[in-house]
């Protein structure tokens, strides 16, 4: 069987974690200080904070950035719960921007539609999550303008999109954000087995995300509200959770890092390879915007069903007759049951609607190999025409 993603390990990457597990520390070491260096250098941010994953990246995000009960986050609906929920847990209200039909992102146009309309009403979103689907960065500079017209934090959830390209940046740099989280999760484009990592270019925020990330305690003179009482005091000065990595999954993280542009050039090959090979085929290939170049976390195609005469469902039962297995992402998130329940009804998000009924993912990962993209290819000839 194929599946949509998967990871690779190597020698090096098994005898980081040998060496940490032979080491003194397995947890608050040296080798989280490193992943988070190496990861933000590569970036060209300034603080990089190392977590359990992304969905708790996100989570500490928002409380740095102040979200709480009475505030808005806004994301968009196509994308994993994770980006939405966030802002659950803090408290505050969550509400959903439309995709643009081209790049599935959310877009900008009905972003600025919905901003000023929001101000009109009283209630503009304190953060904004845009995501990179696909590991093809959202219209940053737009976004980030629109941040100061009407004082909103940006918080990129670029969880797809680790070694991707923007403009003239890396994604990651928080150059048109205040912070930007990854997942490592297995499928995504490196990983460590569970984690995250926050990335901004602020003290102001990075001090926070090290608190909300232990408990919400220092051992920093300057963030205690008085002088220590001994070489042994530390002081909880805010709420937090213990959200910390291990060394082991940081010494992975480290290693993987090392081949993060192999792995992106790999799945660029494949994407492009894909487009060529499905010419002529009764679907959609991906839109790719000239600012961008994506990592190509996941490849995904449009098919319009009345045309084809066959259901989705066919389909994804036609090819794994085949032994591949396709996946879709993602269900608007603002249909799920959770948040119909908190009030929101399908139609507000037509385009991602639209989307959701003809998209699928084919598979794509780092070691899938030409022949099996030929046959994943094949397969849907025969399935679609
Ligand atoms: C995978 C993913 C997450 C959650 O990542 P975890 O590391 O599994 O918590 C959040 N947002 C998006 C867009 C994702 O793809």
């Amino acid at each position: 069987m194929i599946y949509y993603g998967k990871q690779n390990i190597n020698e090096d990457d098994i005898q980081s974690v040998i060496d940490v597990l032979k080491a003194d520390f397995l947890t608050q070491g040296p080798a989280i200080e490193k992943f988070e260096r190496t990861v933000a250098e590569y970036c060209g941010a300034k603080y990089a904070v190392a977590v359990t994953n992304a969905t708790s990246a996100l989570h500490i995000a928002c409380k740095a950035a102040g979200l709480g009960h009475g505030d808005v986050l806004w994301t968009s609906p196509i994308t994993f719960t994770a980006s939405a929920n966030c802002g659950r847990y803090c408290g505050a209200d969550v509400d959903f921007v439309d995709i643009d039909d081209k790049t599935y992102n959310m877009s900008a146009d009905i972003l600025e539609e919905k901003l000023k309309q929001a101000k009109k009403n009283g209630k503009l979103p304190k953060v904004v999550v845009p995501v990179h689907l696909a590991g093809q960065s959202c219209e940053m500079e737009r976004i980030h303008a629109l941040s100061k017209e009407y004082g909103f934090t940006v918080l990129e959830d670029a969880s797809h999109a680790t070694g991707a390209d923007y403009k003239d940046t890396k994604v990651g740099s928080c150059k048109y954000s205040d912070m930007t989280v990854f997942s490592f999760h297995p499928v995504k484009i490196i990983t460590t087995g569970e984690g995250g990592m926050v990335l901004t270019n602020s003290k102001d925020l990075y001090d926070k995300l090290c608190l909300y990330r232990s408990h919400g305690i220092t051992r920093d003179a300057d963030l205690m509200t008085h002088e220590a009482d001994g070489p042994w005091y530390y002081q909880q000065v805010e709420l937090g959770y213990n959200y910390r990595m291990t060394d082991i999954q940081a010494a992975l993280g480290t290693s993987q890092m090392q081949r993060l542009d192999e792995f992106v050039s790999r799945r660029r090959y494949l994407a492009a390879r894909y487009n060529e090979l499905l010419k002529g085929l009764p679907l959609c290939t991906p839109y790719q915007h000239p600012d961008t170049k994506p990592s190509w976390h996941i490849y995904v195609v449009r098919v319009d069903f009345d045309k084809v005469k066959k259901t989705k469902k066919q389909i994804f039962a036609e090819m794994k007759e085949r032994g591949i297995v396709l996946n879709l992402h993602y269900i608007p998130v603002h249909t799920q049951p959770y948040y119909e329940r908190l009030g929101h009804k399908p139609e507000e998000c037509p385009v991602s609607l639209h989307y959701y009924k003809e998209a699928f993912t084919l598979p794509l990962y780092y070691s899938l190999t030409d022949e099996q993209q030929d046959d994943i290819v094949n397969a849907l000839k025969e399935v679609l025409v």
